[in-house]
Order: structure tokens, then sequence, then C-alpha cells
């Protein structure tokens, strides 16, 4: 039986790995199906502390990573899709094997949420629905894009795609951001975007070529459909936390957010069962404060280990 099992490679799970390995628990650490987690999607990091210049995000986790394994975390890659957390033993199931621990940091991050209209799927990827304008932006100079959302997400994809695009349109369903002001001000005073207030999104339309060449919103106010022509659809509507696994065994709020009790942030209702980073935090959502909570995760798992020794 392992003493921990942390799930999720992002920096939540990387730092939670850190500080578990140096106190000579000897860690395994469940990494899915995006190693590295949310930052790998990133291009530049500017506000990590420790790095003036910057620094790329997949350099960023992968140095954790490699810091990990030198204090001799383990690495297994393997999906959990279910957990029975009834016992003393945690049990953590996938597809070909249980694994069982003492105790467990779950910090499996969040995914980005998709509107689940005509055409999104279809063109998702390569051919102009994408979640990520880090990633894909520059796949679009001097092309038309929109951008889906109304928050800070939505404000700070549409200002960064101005770089490559030759007009961004900003969709959103009310007449008002909900982005934080500085951010919402930068978007109405910029001269390459657009906004299309009051406009739902109702169907992404593709072309002869199999691209996207369009996007069909409604009016909220008059119901009148229009066709917004895009080569790229950026959808940022907010995160969704990877939580699915735990139904049943772990109490989560209504939008999927671990919930934890006390005011600990990283310890969760069962005893043993720790939690950091997006799948847990809804607030504050940065890498910084992931690692934070990491440290502080895999600190109680150190404490709650001795206390069950002693
Ligand atoms: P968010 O604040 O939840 O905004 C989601 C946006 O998508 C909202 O405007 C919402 O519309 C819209 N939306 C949701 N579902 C929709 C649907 N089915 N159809 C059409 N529109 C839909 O998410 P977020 O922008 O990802 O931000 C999440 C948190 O991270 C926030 O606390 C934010 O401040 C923080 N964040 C901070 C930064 C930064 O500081 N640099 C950057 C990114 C995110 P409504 O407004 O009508 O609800």
């Amino acid at each position: 039986m392992e003493n921990v099992i942390i799930l999720g490679t992002g920096c939540a799970g990387l730092t939670a790995a850190i500080y578990a390995a140096r106190a000579n628990l000897n860690p395994l650490v469940i990494e899915g199906v995006q190693p590295g987690g949310q930052l790998t999607t990133t291009s530049e990091v500017e506000n990590f502390p420790g790095f003036p210049e910057g620094v790329d995000g997949y350099m960023l986790t992968d140095n954790m990573r490699r810091q990990a394994a030198k204090f001799g975390a383990r690495f297994e890659s393997d999906r959990i899709d279910s957990v029975d957390f009834s016992g003393p033993v945690k049990k953590l199931v996938s597809g070909t094997r249980t694994y069982e621990a003492k105790s467990v940091i779950i910090a499996t991050g969040a995914s980005p949420k998709l509107l689940g209209i005509p055409g999104e799927q279809e063109y998702y990827g390569g051919n102009g629905v994408t979640t990520c304008a880090t990633c894909d932006g520059a796949f679009y100079r001097n092309r038309e894009v929109v951008v889906l959302g109304g928050g800070d997400s939505a404000a700070e994809e549409a200002i960064f795609l101005t770089r490559f695009a030759s007009k961004v349109t900003l969709v959103h369903r009310r007449d008002k951001l909900r982005a934080s002001e500085i951010m919402a001000r930068r978007v109405v005073e910029h001269p390459k975007i657009e906004t299309a207030w009051n406009s739902q999104p109702t169907a992404v339309l593709g072309g002869e070529d199999g691209k996207v060449r369009a996007l069909r919103v409604k009016d909220t106010v008059t119901g009148a459909e229009r066709e917004i022509p895009c080569k790229g659809v950026f959808v940022a509507i907010g995160h969704k936390p990877n939580t699915d696994f735990l139904a049943g065994s772990l109490p989560c709020d209504e939008s999927g957010y671990v919930i934890c009790p006390d005011n600990s942030t990283v310890r969760t209702s069962v005893p043993g069962v720790f939690v950091a980073g997006d799948c847990a935090d809804h607030v504050y959502r940065q890498a910084i404060t992931a690692a934070g909570m990491g440290c502080r995760a895999a600190i109680e798992a150190e404490r709650w280990l001795t206390d069950q020794e002693a």
C-alpha cells in the first residue's frame, strides 16, 4: 500500500510531489490525459515568481516534474475512473487496476467548458474551434476570429488575439462584460475588437473546405439570427473542475469543485484525503496559488500520516 497517491501533474500535483518526496513519503504520482496540466497549453508565463523574463509553461512544469523525481517521486500514467474512500484504505480504480493508499492528494485541475452547440465538436481542434488562444492564435494571422464569453478569460483571449487576427469579435450573451473593469475597458477601447452584445451562439458553420466559415448567433432581445464570418472560434466561457470520478465518494459543490469543510482549503471531509489547485479553487485559479495549495496539501498529508502512526 502507498503512503500517499497524488492525482494530477499540474502545478498543484507536482508541488505536492516535491514536498511529499522530500518528506520521505515515497509518493506515487498518477498523471492523466494532460500531463503538466493547463500550463502546458500556455506559451509564456509572466507572473510566476522567480522568472523576471517569463518562463515557458511546458518548461516550468517539466522542471517541477524533474525536481519531484529527483527526490524520489514515482510517476505512473493512468486514468482513475472511480474512488472508494469509505474505509481506512483509500482505493483508486482505473480500467486496469486498483491502487491502494493511506492518503490521497487530488490535484486533477479543470478543463475548459464548451457550449454544446452544433458544429462545435465537428470543427474542434485544427478546423477552427479551440479553447486556447495562446496555443492556436498564431494560426489565425490576418484572419477574422470570434471569442465567446464575457469574463476575464474571454477578455484576455480577445486582447491576445489582436496580435494575429485582422479582426476579433467578442460575442457575449449579455450587454455588459463580467470581466474586471480594467480588462473590460481594454476590450471595448481596442481598435481591432468589435463587441457583439446580447448574442447567444447557436451554431458553428463550416465551409466546403471542412473548416469554420462563420458563427451563427441569436439576438437575446429580438430573437433575430445572424452569421458572423470568421475562421476561428475561441470558446472562453469558463472551466469545469475534473472531479466527475469522485461522484458519491467526496462532496463537491454544484459546479463540481471539491468542498473543504474547514478553513484549511486543502482538507476534504474525508480524513486522509486532501485537495489542491483548480479542482477545488474557483476564485484564484493561478499557477502560483495551485502550487501553494499543493505544498499545503503535502504538509497536511505528512502530518496526518504521522498522527495515524502515533
Ligand atoms: P467566468 O468569469 O465564469 O466567465 C464565463 C463567461 O462565459 C461569462 O461571461 C458567461 O456569461 C459566459 N458563459 C458561460 N456559459 C455560457 C453559455 N452557455 N453561453 C454563453 N455564454 C456563456 O469564467 P472565466 O472568464 O474563465 O474566469 C474565471 C475566473 O478566473 C474569474 O474569477 C476570473 O476573474 C479569473 N481569471 C482571471 C484572469 C486574470 O486576472 N488575468 C484571467 C482569466 C480568468 P455571463 O456573464 O452572462 O454569466
